[in-house]
């Protein structure tokens, strides 16, 4: 049986990813230096984004969504990182955490209350990460309680993205400490629920469009029906969204790579010293072939970890290695693409001294790579202990 490459889109995908790619340099682009100096999201792409179905990739139709897989989500994440970063991740947290977990775990009233939001007009973030919990995610010290038909949650999130702009937050919260990890569960809180408050927002290196904050929760009621999957598994909702997850923070590494590859081609094809151009000299060639190699490398390895997922094969040992090394790249290349450009390379003037600032997140968000590394040798570990 025959294979199609890897890399090959079918007409579908590459219509659709050609689509993303043009409302990115058409109306992103022109945004995204002012967005990084103000350290805002323009709220002015948040009606686009939903009026191309790009905040419900796989959210079906029947719920106002695109109805589209996995990969495709993948394929608009890495076309928005090529021009910002920021508003990749905006799509990736919506699709790949949010609309992944009701998807997967709400139930049909949770489905209907809020799938048709999350394509239309609602914006939602995932809370996990806390100041003492981080890489110990489960350590996590949020506690919910029980009190009649509610919820009450107490504690504080951190670092939590899209939080400026979110109307709903899947938020992970203990009922049983004495249980440790199994006391874990996952509640969807909106914005508007007595108790609850965005904090301080995060200044930030790069990335500085997306919205990174504190989420404050004091006495925040929660309806009894907002658990979302069961009590006691939010460990398992947590664990397995940010599995699928990462591949979407590969996408947006592989797309920010190639985004400032392109920009660092086109001048050096233009620039010229000594009587010719820099992308002639040997020197220069070998250094941007190895690049071009590397985003090629990049790709295959999250396209396949997205295909495998579609495919519904196991994808988290090629997931956690798509993420390392896509954001490895995305360092690597980015930075190279300063040099290649020179002096102007360093300003403000090009894109790629921002992309570069921007590429630092993919290896801390998601699991740093560290962490990446241990999902990597934990499986393949235990694929040695399997064999006997
Ligand atoms: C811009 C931004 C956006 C974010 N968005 C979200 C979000 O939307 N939702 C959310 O829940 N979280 C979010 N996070 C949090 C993010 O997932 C965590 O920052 C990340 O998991 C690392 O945790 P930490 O910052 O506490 O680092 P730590 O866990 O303190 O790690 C510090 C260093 O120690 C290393 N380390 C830790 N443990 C080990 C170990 N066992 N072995 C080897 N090395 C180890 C790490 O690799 C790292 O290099 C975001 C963070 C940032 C910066």
């Amino acid at each position: 049986m025959s294979h199609p490459p890897l890399t090959q889109l079918s007409d579908e995908e590459r219509l659709f990813r050609d689509s993303v790619l043009d409302f990115a340099r058409k109306r992103v682009a022109p945004r995204a230096a002012a967005m990084d100096e103000e350290g805002a999201l323009d709220r002015d792409l948040l009606p686009p984004l939903f009026e191309l179905g790009l905040m419900g990739i796989e959210i079906p139709e029947a719920y106002g969504g695109s109805g589209a897989g996995f990969f495709s989500a993948i394929l608009a994440i890495e076309a928005l990182a090529v021009v910002d970063p920021s508003v990749s991740v905006l799509v990736d947290v919506q699709n790949t955490l949010v609309a992944n977990a009701f998807l997967r775990w709400g139930s049909e009233a949770q489905k209907e209350r809020y799938l048709p939001r999350l394509s239309r007009d609602w914006v939602g973030s995932y809370a996990l990460s806390e100041a003492g919990s981080g890489s110990d995610a489960f350590a996590l010290a949020a506690r919910a309680e029980r009190r009649g038909d509610r919820w009450i949650l107490n504690g504080r999130k951190l670092w939590i993205t899209n939080a400026n702009e979110s109307s709903v937050f899947l938020v992970f919260a203990n009922v049983d400490p004495t249980k440790g990890y199994k006391g874990i569960t996952a509640f969807v809180v909106e914005r508007s629920f007595p108790g609850f408050s965005v904090g301080k927002k995060e200044n930030k290196l790069g990335i500085r469009a997306s919205s990174t904050c504190e989420l404050v929760l004091e006495d925040c009621e929660v309806p009894e029906g907002n658990v979302i999957g069961e009590v006691g598994k939010g460990y398992k909702i947590a664990i397995e969204t940010l599995n699928e997850g990462r591949i979407g923070i590969g996408a947006q590494m592989l797309g920010l790579a190639a985004g400032a590859f392109d920009h660092a081609m086109r001048y050096m094809g233009e620039r010229k010293q000594f009587g010719q151009s820099i992308a002639s000299f040997q020197g220069v060639q070998f250094q941007y072939a190895r690049v071009a190699m590397e985003i090629e490398a990049a790709r295959l390895l999250v396209y396949n970890a997205a295909r495998l997922k579609d495919a519904g094969q196991p994808f988290v040992k090629e997931a956690a290695m798509a993420k390392l090394f896509a954001s490895e790249v995305a360092e690597r290349t980015a930075s190279l693409c300063i040099e290649f450009m020179g002096g102007v390379g360093f300003t403000k003037d090009y894109p790629v001294e921002k992309l570069y600032r921007d590429a630092k997140i993919g290896k801390i968000y998601e699991g740093t790579s560290n962490m990446q590394l241990s999902t990597i040798a934990k499986l393949l570990q235990a694929g040695y202990d399997a064999k006997g």
